[in-house]
């Protein structure tokens, strides 16, 4: 995201993205933090990725040890597709929150572990915008952009520079 103009997102150590496995002391609060706590799933490791490469690498990984990955964003799906025991790598996309404006697509990009309430304040202290995507701040750009039909990724942002509000992970 370089050449672009950001809202603020520090970019993540690329450390961050090794195998956080159950004797990590994140491993309890990443792998359980899911909204729902009817269900609880026990992943192998949990990806703490900060980058497309590394989400690229952790799911290259995983499918080459053939085994079943889930991904999480804000954590509240109210299913157990993520908190499945039956998923083994789970990819969490927290630090994956940066906002930013691409001039070639007149466009404003923003990665899928951002959440409603960043969202909210970075569009609105960077470029004066927003987005109509509900009201809860804590639930993730990535699973709302994916699932919820009130979010904004068809490009039903209300701007006065943008044309559409895109997810990237
Ligand atoms: C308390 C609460 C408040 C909410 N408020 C709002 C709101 O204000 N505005 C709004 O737009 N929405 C709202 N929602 C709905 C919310 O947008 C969706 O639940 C959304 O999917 C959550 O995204 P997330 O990134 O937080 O979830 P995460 O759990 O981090 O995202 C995972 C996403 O991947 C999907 N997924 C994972 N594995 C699979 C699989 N195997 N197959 C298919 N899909 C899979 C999940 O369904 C989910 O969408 C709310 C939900 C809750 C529980």
């Amino acid at each position: 995201m370089s050449a672009r103009t950001e809202a603020g997102s520090p970019r993540t150590d690329p450390a961050a993205a090794g195998r956080i496995g159950p004797d990590d002391p994140r491993y309890a609060d990443l792998a359980h933090r899911g909204f729902n706590r009817r269900f609880r799933g026990n992943p192998d490791y949990v990806r703490l990725v900060g980058s497309t490469e590394q989400v690229v690498q952790a799911v290259q990984e995983a499918v080459r040890e053939d085994l079943r990955v889930a991904v999480r964003s804000g954590g509240h799906c109210l299913e157990g597709l993520v908190a499945d025991p039956a998923v083994r790598v789970l990819i969490d996309t927290s630090l994956m929150t940066g906002v930013a404006y691409d001039p070639e697509m007149s466009a404003l990009v923003v990665e899928a572990g951002t959440t409603l309430g960043e969202l909210y304040r970075k569009l609105f202290l960077g470029w004066g915008v927003t987005v109509p995507a509900g009201e809860s701040p804590d639930i993730g750009v990535g699973g709302t952009c994916w699932e919820a039909p009130s979010a904004s990724c068809a490009g039903s942002m209300a701007s006065r520079r943008t044309t559409c509000t895109r997810s990237r992970s």
